[in-house]
């Protein structure tokens, strides 16, 4: 009577549901809590791992009979890891982007800790004799199982307890060692101080933005990344860039310097305990790469191949240099940006600033939203009253075209705050996986960005570098919120380190081209005003200029990053990243500097992974090809591409993903053209 009851009204309801379409989906004003007051943070954290340690420790209780069974033990697993995810990515965000200094202090607190956490779970054996058995069921499955199976292997689960105990103890020495180094640079109150003249060159509204000593004649410079980027490519005064760059390169100090090391030692210790050569293998391995060798030899052979080219370009830099000053000169680090500039204006008649004025910020979002809500399938739209914590930030719904779900969320937090962090980057805040109800749940990502803002309430012009910047974060944002993995583990961004920058280089390719950026540009004034074709033409001429020497510092900064990685004994750090300048790019740091106090990068998971850049660009040409033999306007090889790359993580190796999507093994074909070599 009941069952036939419910069948009568499930009938109506079917009935009602066909009669009138479904509403569409109102989407949230807050995907993900963002807003914490103090102390709130590390309560909402402590509780997330304690119910965690209550569920590994019920898993860690499982009956052997049931340990190959994928449900209670690998999956059981991978829903914990997931729920606590769910829990912990947004609170330890915070530390990037909050406006209470004491809710980024508890974040950035529990971050590290969480970073810990993670490490020393992969290195419990209760935990790793619960899941390894399990007996997959499908090609997913497989590689969830390979992929923890890999995690537990490289933390030394093969080992003797005693050994065992040493890994862990190296691998907590490297997080503390790595918290502390984020920490120093964070902490650095530097500054320097210019007079007017010294900054002449440098755009006003730069100067509008710094703030000025307390008699009012001296401006006060933060050596942050933009600041650094804007007096180097601007002063005309070459002691000016000299001391900027100096002040820039001794962010985070001797110390950082020391934590390195320290970090390398613990490094060296963890590989040959998990039997490995050098942290460079241990880390490339399940890679792309697969061995520091391969890394290696890929970045040694680029630098032999567009040796001439980098020849040239310093050549025309030196000579740009001996104008100025009436005679041969030796080209330095900080003049580099500077000369760089003026022969594109000299050579290439390229005019920054009469180009950026076609690409003021809004107008480039709106440009690139359209272009992938075309070419992907998707619908961006702003979610109005969203609960944000400053005016300036924005949260955006994406939908699936067809069906008008929405997919995921983004949040836009673009200019510069007191206390934000200073890069531009891209933080997942939630991923995608598949929940026990069969729905996906709906990932969160957030671009943060640091941009000044104009007088008023201008947007900011951008310069073509920052399109790109704008079109790279961007595609890591895609990566995150349309993924389609049932795993948290494997979804959106987590993939292996030398592939994870494709989709991201891939969008910001797109910004290099002649008919994208015409799409995003209108002048400020007038917005229907598009980039002219002369500037497009100076503009692809331009970016031709200077390419080898752009790669030159890159692989500079990966050998040093492997060199350090892959010795044997321990080597001084700058000692390391000095003669390495010297050799590959032929000049001299000045005394003092320390690059490497600031390079984050290899004390932020890059480690033995700087290469990564590179590597995963072949990769994004050999992709981007694809979109530029229908110049862009084909929606069917965007919906290849999302389908095969955008929503499918790491749930395959990222050899079978590129596969799927170009329909053959991927090749450098691309990327050589791109160099012309
Ligand atoms: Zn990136």
């Amino acid at each position: 009577m009941k069952k036939r009851l419910l069948a009568v009204l499930f009938l109506t309801v079917l009935i009602a549901a066909c009669s009138s379409p479904l509403p569409p989906e109102v989407p949230s004003r807050e995907p993900v809590r963002l807003l914490y007051q103090a102390g709130e943070v590390v309560s909402a954290y402590d509780a997330a791992i304690r119910k965690a340690e209550d569920e590994l420790a019920t898993l860690a209780q499982l009956p052997a009979p049931d340990r190959t069974s994928m449900e209670k033990s690998l999956l059981r697993f991978e829903q914990i890891l997931g729920d606590l995810d769910d829990r912990v990515l947004a609170v330890t965000s915070l530390c990037y982007f909050g406006t209470n200094a004491v809710v980024r202090e508890e974040s950035f607190a529990c971050a590290a800790e969480y970073s810990s956490f993670i490490k020393i779970l992969y290195t419990r054996s209760d935990i790793y004799q619960a899941v390894r058995d399990a007996i997959p069921r499908d090609d997913d499955e497989k590689q969830l199982l390979k992929y923890h199976r890999k995690r537990f292997e490289k933390s030394g689960l093969a080992l003797d307890d005693a050994k065992r105990n040493e890994l862990t103890a190296a691998l907590s020495a490297v997080s503390d060692k790595e918290r502390q180094f984020s920490k120093n640079i964070a902490d650095d109150q530097t500054t320097v101080e210019f007079t007017a003249a010294e900054l002449t060159g440098v755009p006003q509204n730069y100067l509008d933005s710094f703030a000025k000593t307390s008699d009012g004649t001296k401006y006060i410079v933060r050596p942050e990344y933009q600041n650094y980027v804007c007096v180097v490519t601007y002063a005309h005064s070459a002691a000016t860039r000299q001391k900027m760059m100096l002040a820039y390169h001794q962010v985070g100090g001797p110390a950082n310097i020391t934590l390195l090391s320290e970090a390398i030692d613990a490094r060296r210790k963890i590989a040959s305990l998990a039997g490995y050569a050098s942290w460079g293998d241990y880390q490339t391995d399940g890679r792309m790469a697969g061995t520091a060798k391969t890394a290696v030899d890929m970045l040694n052979g680029l630098k032999t191949e567009i040796k001439p080219r980098f020849d040239t370009d310093m050549q025309k830099m030196r000579e740009a240099k001996g104008a100025d000053f009436g005679g041969a000169a030796t080209l330095d680090l900080w003049d580099t940006p500077y000369y760089a500039k003026k022969i594109k204006k000299k050579d290439y008649s390229y005019d920054t600033e009469a180009l950026k004025e076609y690409f003021p910020l809004d107008g480039v979002l709106d440009g690139l939203f359209g272009i992938c809500g075309e070419l992907f399938g998707i619908q961006i739209e702003e979610v109005k009253d969203a609960a944000v914590w400053d005016r300036a930030i924005k949260l955006y719904a994406t939908r699936d075209l067809a069906s008008l779900r929405i997919l995921g969320y983004f949040y836009l937090d673009l200019y510069h705050r007191e206390g934000k962090d200073n890069r531009f980057f891209m933080s997942a805040l939630l991923n995608a996986r598949l929940l026990s109800d069969g729905t996906y749940q709906k990932p969160v990502a957030i671009f943060l960005g640091n941009f000044v803002r104009r007088v008023g309430d201008q947007p900011p012009l951008l310069e073509q570098w920052e399109v790109e910047t704008v079109f790279h974060e961007f595609g890591h944002v895609l990566h995150v919120i349309l993924s389609r993995v049932p795993y948290s583990s494997l979804s959106g961004y987590n993939v292996p380190w030398d592939y994870g920058e494709l989709p991201s280089q891939m969008l910001e390719f797109f910004a290099r081209d002649r008919k994208i950026l015409s799409r995003v540009s209108g002048h400020y004034q007038e917005r229907s005003k598009k980039v002219s074709e002369e500037m497009l033409n100076q503009l692809a001429a331009v970016n031709t200029f200077n390419l080898s020497y752009r790669y030159y510092e890159k692989i500079w900064q990966s050998l040093v990053d492997m060199t350090l990685h892959t010795s044997a004994i321990p080597l001084d750090p700058t000692a390391t990243c000095n003669t390495m300048f010297k050799d590959t790019l032929g000049m001299e740091l000045p005394a003092g500097d320390l690059f490497m106090a600031g390079f984050g990068h290899l004390m932020g998971g890059y480690d033995a992974g700087y290469y990564s850049y590179i590597w995963s660009e072949v990769y994004a040409w050999d992709v981007l090809a694809e979109f530029q033999k229908t110049n862009f306007g084909s929606a069917e090889i965007g919906a290849k591409y999302r389908r095969a790359i955008l929503e499918r993580g790491a749930i395959r190796d990222p050899s079978d993903l590129l596969k799927d999507f170009l329909g053959r093994a991927p090749n450098d074909g691309a990327f050589r053209k791109w160099l012309g070599i």
